[in-house]
């Protein structure tokens, strides 16, 4: 995970605009560009470490510190005058030279959706932190008795008796029930917000914000429904005869608590694959320090820099920070020795290599990720090596026949965990741009049309429940989470790339990169360097001569 550019952290020291010859309005933006800077650039920087100690802490008094700085952050890009500005320079088409015209557009953006009329906003974030504590409060029940989610996700994983994972199913529901109708109120605000900005709705204007079209997702989604479509029938049906069997049932009457999770988006556990022994007695942040290094991008300084075991108060999960955007790059983990840390260190690494080996020529302004979704990508890269099989045998110095077990497995593992978070994404990305877009129509049984088109799996009879309203990201991160799905498929075109243009190789059967010091060089020129330069496409279309595709992640997993 990546921490979310919250502060949007927007700051210039050295304005390394080329060119001569420029017109007013370009030294206009340029003078407005340098004052934001100055007022940004401190506050930014005391953000984020007040949000980095945060975390580290668990004290209240630095989490209140984080929210009166978020606020000061959000008061600088509301300012209207500020956006009348940018809007005028944009609309007068003056502001030619690349450099500058991309800093506009980044921080028109940033005012733009900060644009919301103040007393509306408050009603949002009010709302939003509501539905957000009774996520938090809500336990679900089982027979009248209390039961947290911890507990339902452990017999959804386990449990063979069919009515007792119905229960449990169930019990996972209820707090869409508790919560819809705030949703849905949540929803028609943020939607009168986007439109008296002028959008039809709030999906189109958060994607909007953030460089994107509805259209060019529509279509990446599109072909990558047409292309997983046989692919993912198949493995379902091998899954469901499985899982069939195990609970001693007929195929055609699996129900969706059969899953092991309580919207089928994670990999059920019948292809046993236990990659913690071989990780038990290794030091893995030695591992991912010598890795990074055999590449040519170092993690030492930052993972010194960084905060990467369990203490008490600590934030128990993971995520990177760029504190300054002058080099001060910090991840923060819980490290053990095992596979899924492992993953960890390497995903976390991956944002952090983009976040520090940016070109420090660029101005402040455009040190950061191309998107959102390109770091995850990167960050995804590195983290897909943990269970390759090639990989592990190389770093953990294992013996062939060890890497001929962990081969018998993780391929066919990895296909299906892909192919199942993918037709579930599908869902998460169909299924919310329609509630934006008609929030009064029938959601519940939108919802159940929606998986089952992506997911083959059934609609419980006569369910007529807002199962929907039970995925907390609808509330608390909307019309965000396609970014990961479009991380993994960037993760699977520049591997594509690496292995067939620049290793020059006929498949990527034996590829780890360990010490692959070329493939490093061209992560680091094409994408890491590069920072917010270019428009993610462009940045994609130069790295590996197309824009993004679905085509390679289908070539990876679909075999
Ligand atoms: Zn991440």
């Amino acid at each position: 995970m990546k921490s979310l550019p919250i502060f949007f952290t927007m700051f210039i020291t050295s304005i390394a605009v080329i060119g001569c010859a420029q017109n007013a309005k370009e030294a206009e933006m340029e003078d407005f560009i340098t004052a934001h800077v100055e007022k940004i650039q401190p506050i930014a920087k005391e953000a984020n470490l007040a949000s980095w100690n945060a975390a580290i802490s668990g004290k209240s008094e630095d989490y209140d510190k984080v929210s009166k700085l978020t606020l000061e952050i959000r008061q600088i890009y509301s300012n209207p005058q500020d956006f009348i500005f940018l809007k005028e320079m944009k609309e007068s088409g003056r502001v030619k030279n690349p450099v500058l015209a991309r800093q506009l557009d980044l921080l028109y953006n940033a005012y733009l959706e900060n644009q919301i009329e103040p007393g509306l906003l408050k009603e949002i974030v009010d709302l939003g932190t509501e539905i957000e504590k009774n996520f938090s409060t809500f336990r679900g029940t089982i027979e009248g008795k209390k039961v947290t989610d911890n507990e339902i996700k452990e017999i959804l994983k386990i449990e063979t008796n069919s009515d007792k994972r119905k229960q449990a199913w169930l019990a996972s529901k209820q707090v869409g029930t508790a919560v819809a109708d705030d949703i849905i109120r949540l929803v028609k605000l943020r939607n009168k917000a986007a439109r008296n900005l002028g959008f039809d709705n709030f999906h189109t204007l958060s994607l909007t914000t953030v460089e994107q079209d509805v259209k060019e997702l529509d279509r990446i989604f599109e072909e990558l429904y047409e292309l997983t479509n046989e692919p993912f029938a198949k493995l379902k049906t091998e899954l469901d005869r499985i899982l069939a069997a195990k609970y001693d049932m007929a195929v055609k009457d699996l129900m969706p608590w059969h899953y092991h999770d309580p919207f089928f988006q994670e990999t059920p556990m019948v292809y046993a694959l236990d990659l913690d022994i071989y990780y038990e007695d290794k030091d893995i942040k030695k591992l991912a320090t010598k890795f990074y290094y055999g590449i040519g991008l170092p993690v030492d300084s930052i993972l010194a820099n960084s905060d990467l075991y369990e203490r008490e108060g600590k934030n128990p999960h993971a995520f990177c920070t760029d504190i300054d955007r002058e080099g001060d790059v910090r991840i923060l983990c819980n490290l053990k020795n095992n596979e899924t840390w492992m993953e960890t260190i390497l995903h976390e690494s991956g944002h952090a290599i983009y976040d520090k080996y940016h070109d420090p020529q660029l101005p402040y302004l455009l040190r950061e990720p191309a998107h959102i979704f390109t770091t995850e990508a990167i960050a995804m890269f590195f983290g897909r090596l943990s269970r390759n099989p090639v990989w592990m045998q190389q770093m953990l110095e294992l013996s062939e026949q060890q890497r001929a077990e962990i081969e018998k497995v993780s391929g066919k593992y990895a296909q299906l965990k892909q192919l199942i978070f993918a037709r579930w994404a599908m869902v998460m990305y169909d299924f919310e741009k329609q509630l934006y877009a008609t929030p009064d129509q029938n959601l519940n049984r939108l919802w159940w049309q929606t998986v089952e088109k992506y997911q083959f799996v059934n609609k419980p009879q006569g369910r007529n429940q807002p199962d929907w309203a039970a995925k907390i990201h609808f509330a608390i991160a909307p019309c965000y989470y396609h970014n990961y799905m479009l991380g993994e498929l960037l993760a699977s075109q520049l591997h594509h790339h690496i292995v067939h243009k620049i290793l020059k190789l006929e498949s990527d059967e034996n590829v780890s990169y360990v010490g692959q010091k070329q493939a490093g060089d061209f992560l680091a020129k094409n994408v890491l360097e590069a920072g917010a330069l270019y428009h993610w496409n462009e940045m994609i279309e130069r790295a590996t001569d197309e824009p993004l595709t679905p085509k390679y992640f289908v070539t990876e997993f679909v075999k």
